[in-house]
């Protein structure tokens, strides 16, 4: 099965997707995570892409698609993955239907001023990318990650004027991923607002389904 988790930043997609993979075996694919890396090791690529995610703008959709149509041609992947991050523009949601089947969208429904307070409360743990945060799902060990006891950073698009640029590009560019996907009658609406057990509860169910 391979399943699109879709939703503003700070929804919680890639909380749930974390989740729903270590809970199913399918393989969690982030784009924000692989750009990231790339980052932190100074690849060609990090170093092109850095300056506009800092900024919570997009990246090319021609850097984007290669980069996830390469992925998903892995070993891995091939018993079914979830997306998260991606498509995130509808030229990116065309493109992947050219060269992968979509299952089911997930779409994580919650409102800005809920984005504002999970994005800025979000602490994560660079190397593995485990996300937490620091009131609604605290490390054991303030400031610190639960498995390597390694320093937890705020990301550098975690500040105020990135969310809003970032909440904003996701009106423009991303709600009409969702209405492309309500046309082929793939989506799910899931409400994000609850608790992160409630939530992933809800996930649960539908996949059940
Ligand atoms: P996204 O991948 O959609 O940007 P994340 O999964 O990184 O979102 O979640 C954003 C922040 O909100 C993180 O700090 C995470 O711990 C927290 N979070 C995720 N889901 C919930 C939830 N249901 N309730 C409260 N906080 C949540
Ligand atoms: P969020 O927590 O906002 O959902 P992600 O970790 O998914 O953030 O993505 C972080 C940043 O990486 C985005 O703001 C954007 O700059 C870049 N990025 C990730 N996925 C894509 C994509 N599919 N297309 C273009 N840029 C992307």
């Amino acid at each position: 099965m391979n399943i699109v988790f879709l939703g503003p930043p700070g929804a919680g997609k890639g909380t749930m997707a974390e989740r729903v993979a270590d809970e199913t075996g399918l393989a969690h694919v982030s784009t924000g995570d692989i750009f990231r890396d790339n980052i932190r090791h100074e690849t060609e690529l990090g170093r092109k892409v850095k300056e506009l995610i800092d900024r919570g703008q997009l990246v090319p959709d021609s850097i984007t698609i290669e980069l996830v149509q390469d992925r998903l041609h892995e070993a891995d992947v091939q018993l079914g993955w979830i997306l998260d991050g991606f498509p995130r523009t509808r030229p990116q949601a065309e493109a992947l239907s050219e060269f992968a089947r979509v299952d089911l969208v997930i779409l994580l429904n919650i409102s800005d001023e809920e984005v504002i307070r999970r994005l800025s409360g979000r602490r994560v743990h660079p190397e593995s990318g485990r996300t937490y945060h620091v009131e609604f799902n605290p490390p054991a060990k303030e400031g610190h990650d639960d498995v390597t006891g390694e320093p937890l950073i705020r990301r550098d698009d975690d500040d105020e004027e990135s969310i809003r640029t970032r909440l904003s590009v996701y009106k423009e560019q991303t709600e009409p991923v969702i209405a492309y996907y309500r046309k082929h009658k793939l989506i799910v609406d899931v409400d994000a607002s609850g608790t992160i057990d409630e939530v992933q509860t809800k996930i649960h169910s539908l996949l059940k389904e």
